[in-house]
């Protein structure tokens, strides 16, 4: 099938989809995957990205980049390791600062600073713009979202995106990567064991294999592969900001150190576990406002923290929007980012729901 004709399956659903909404989560979780669920590709890519037949040609350089950068088996779960463990451990260490007494004002900025850039990073640029596609922008915004995006530690760029694309393909089936219904365990301790593996423990799983399957698109394009290998950079550069501006603020190497921590190590856990909190929680626990093929929820406290990205229902009915909080006061920060971009000109063609395909998924009861 052509690449144009796979993306016309992908333009908003009729109401053939929204019987299939319906489906129940437990005849879909022991059904082979559904061919209909693709990647979250919805419009034609920009005109920057190379044609994906074209991509034959620089496959080898493709893979080899693959390869290089994201190294498997037992350093990818080494490295896992350490950037999933490390954070906590300095978030001790600084709370034994904070118990000595030694915290300014300066540490709090740099911290709420940093939690804000890097966190939009990850929702207004790896997850709406480049995941889904849903508004274009300049290329230098692109890259600076890029950038932004790197310095939460989640993942190199394509990475991200194709695990978060095979999410939305096989969302709670049993190919998602990240489903808190990883089996037919019931009661409390399926729960945790579902919780667990959907917040943390699926990292140490992940499977390279998605990216020349599910993001062949960033595989193609320049700006994609150099903000992909330079993702150690952007992380090193994520931790020294903040050291740098704490130690020029406080004329002293102690206010580099309380600036790499707050503005570093301790903003990195709280972004961490504010995103896997979407996987988990919003898979969980929360109200699913409209029909979607997946259990995903909207949870109220999850959506301030994380930007907006935890009106999750909202996201997986109507995955291609720029806008998750749909009511008028359904907190969505990252679509302020959004609009405000467009109204300087610097993001166009916004992707948001029609009221009708709104009222076509509208679920009756709340559970
Ligand atoms: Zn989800
Ligand atoms: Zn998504």
């Amino acid at each position: 099938m052509k690449f144009v004709d796979r993306l016309k399956m992908e333009l908003p659903q009729g109401p053939t989809t929204v019987r299939r909404h319906r489906a129940t989560v437990d005849q879909r979780r022991h059904a082979p995957p559904n061919q209909d669920r693709q990647p979250g590709l919805h419009c034609d890519p920009p005109a920057h990205v190379i044609h994906p037949d074209a991509i034959s040609a620089t496959s080898a350089r493709n893979e080899d980049l693959v390869r290089g950068v994201v190294p498997n088996g037992g350093l990818w779960r080494g490295l896992r390791l350490i950037t999933v463990c490390l954070p906590p451990l300095l978030v001790g260490v600084t709370m034994w600062t904070c118990w000595k007494g030694w915290f300014s004002p300066v540490d709090l900025m740099l911290f709420a600073v940093f939690y804000v850039i890097s966190a939009l990073g990850i929702t207004v640029g790896f997850h709406r713009h480049f995941t889904h596609q849903s508004f274009r922008t300049k290329r230098w915004i692109s890259w600076i979202l890029g950038v932004m995006g790197s310095m939460a530690l989640q993942g190199p760029l394509i990475w991200w995106v194709s695990t978060h694309r095979a999410h939305h393909q096989h969302a709670d089936d049993t190919k998602d990567p990240h489903s808190p219904h990883i089996d037919d365990a019931r009661g409390l301790w399926g729960r945790l064991r579902g919780f667990v593996h959907a917040h943390i423990g699926w990292t140490f799983k992940a499977n390279l294999q998605d990216m020349s399957v599910h993001a062949k698109d960033l595989l193609a394009d320049p700006l994609c592969r150099q903000i992909h290998a330079w993702f150690p950079f952007w992380v090193i550069m994520g931790l020294l900001l903040p050291a740098l501006i704490g130690g020029v603020i406080a004329g002293s190497w102690w206010g580099a150190a309380s600036g790499f921590l707050w503005g570093g190590a301790v903003r990195l856990f709280m972004v961490h576990h504010v995103t896997w909190s979407v996987n988990s929680v919003c898979h969980l626990w929360g109200f699913r406002d409209y029909e979607s093929p997946d259990q995903s929820r909207n949870k109220t406290v999850v959506g301030v923290l994380a930007m907006g990205e935890g009106w999750h229902n909202n996201h997986h009915a109507f995955p291609y929007s720029a806008r998750h909080g749909l009511e008028w006061w359904q907190f969505d920060p990252s679509w302020f980012l959004i609009r405000g971009l467009a109204a300087f000109g610097l993001a166009t063609h916004l992707r948001t729901v029609p009221a009708e395909r709104r009222r076509a998924l509208r679920r009756r009861t709340l559970d």
